[in-house]
């Protein structure tokens, strides 16, 4: 079906919802994104985009790359010694790019308000109290919509917090570098260069009893944060020391929702496929979903069977990289001695684990939807 004129409500203005504001202007929708907060700010923080993600941005006619760095790989390190572990190479389907939330962000309006898409703020949108022909609910892991959709869901804490800052790089900037996964006793930490260099983005996950707050956005203490990573060697170390302003965002589990369809309502991104973050995928997913319910509305005969089409293109997908990232969790943490074996795994088959992830990266949105 023809998209010109159709009306469009994004509900969300974060990745997801800018990346499907984007589709559908591009294919002549009126498209309205309206959003909770008062700007459009993506917080501080970095963003792996994998070939899959890139493939989106590429398909969009964005020129992402020349706000990223390109990653060579990953550097696995014992975060007790420093010492390197095993060393996994760049997905054969092309190098990951490393890139500023907010850059990503910002692309992102810059395409859709070209698109024509127009953008309310301080807005926030219940369900039932918007008017058009297909409403797109992308407002994220504590989606409103989501329990309207699908019904509602207690989210479980896993007992992991993450830990992210933002260090400034004295003198010259980082060349283009492998990320740095560095793995200890019931914590890890990962870093990686942004902003050609200027930054390291260090995301630090340690296991914690007790529920906290869930969200981005929460301050931590950053003499308490020193302390419990003090015992990592190795590159982090520095970083973790010099980190002037940290958060923290307390890790929760909830299921991919069954239903992500109903009526002209759809769930794109965080709504729909809540993720943990260790496969560095969340982001790449929204790009996907997007992508795929555009292609899908606009080759079916009507909104019923193209969102019927997108859940049956989506879900399973979904369902599987999110399994993927759960198992990494126990992974990056396990105690010694059990760590010791498990790094000998790696350090012999690191080639191999690359090769397995494959499917991930290669996955193709673009061409999902097939038209008749
Ligand atoms: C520490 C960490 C590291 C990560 N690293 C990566 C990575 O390297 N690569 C990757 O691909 N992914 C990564 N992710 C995941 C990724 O950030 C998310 O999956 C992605 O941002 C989801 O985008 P979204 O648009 O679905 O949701 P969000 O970005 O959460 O956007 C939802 C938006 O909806 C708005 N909203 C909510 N409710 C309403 C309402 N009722 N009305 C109006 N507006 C509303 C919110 O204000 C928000 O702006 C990471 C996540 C974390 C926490």
């Amino acid at each position: 079906m023809k998209l010109s004129g159709m009306r469009v409500a994004v509900i969300g203005g974060g990745i997801g919802g800018m990346t499907v504001a984007t589709a559908f202007a591009q294919r002549g929708a009126q498209v309205e994104v309206f959003e909770q907060a008062a700007a459009l700010e993506e917080v501080g923080a970095g963003l792996q985009i994998s070939a899959n993600g890139q493939r989106v941005l590429a398909a969009l006619g964005m020129s992402a790359r020349a706000r990223a760095q390109v990653s060579p790989g990953t550097q696995m390190r014992d975060g007790h010694s420093g010492r390197k572990v095993a060393f996994i190479p760049q997905p054969s389907a092309g190098a990951t790019w490393y890139m500023h939330r907010a850059d990503l962000l910002d692309l992102l309006v810059a395409a859709a308000t070209e698109a024509g898409a127009s953008i309310t703020l301080d807005r926030v949108v219940t369900p039932g109290s918007v008017d058009a022909d297909l409403v797109i609910a992308a407002d994220g892991t504590q989606s409103l919509w989501r329990s309207v959709v699908d019904g509602p869901v207690s989210p479980a804490f896993t007992g992991q917090v993450a830990w992210r800052a933002l260090v400034p790089v004295d003198g010259a900037p980082l060349p283009d570098q492998p990320a740095t996964l560095s793995m200890g006793s019931r914590a890890h930490v990962v870093s990686y260069p942004l902003r050609g260099g200027s930054l390291m983005n260090l995301v630090a996950v340690e296991e914690r009893s007790g529920w906290m707050e869930e969200g981005w956005r929460q301050e931590g203490d950053i003499a308490e944060f020193r302390d419990r990573f003090a015992d990592f060697r190795g590159p982090e170390r520095e970083w973790i020391q010099r980190a002037q302003q940290v958060h923290l965002w307390a890790l929760h589990l909830r299921p991919v929702a069954r239903q992500w369809v109903q009526g002209h309502t759809a769930l794109l991104g965080d709504a729909a496929h809540p993720t943990l973050p260790f496969m560095a995928q969340g982001a790449c997913l929204a790009l996907e979903d997007a992508w795929v319910l555009a292609e899908a509305i606009e080759a079916a005969h009507d909104v019923t069977l193209g969102l019927e089409a997108y859940q049956a293109a989506r879900r399973a997908r979904a369902e599987q990289v999110v399994a993927l990232a759960k198992g990494n969790a126990w992974r990056f943490h396990l105690p010694r001695p059990w760590s010791w074996g498990a790094q000998m795994v790696l350090a012999l088959g690191a080639g191999a684990l690359a090769k397995r992830l494959d499917w991930v990266y290669e996955y193709d949105a673009t061409g999902v939807i097939r038209r008749v």
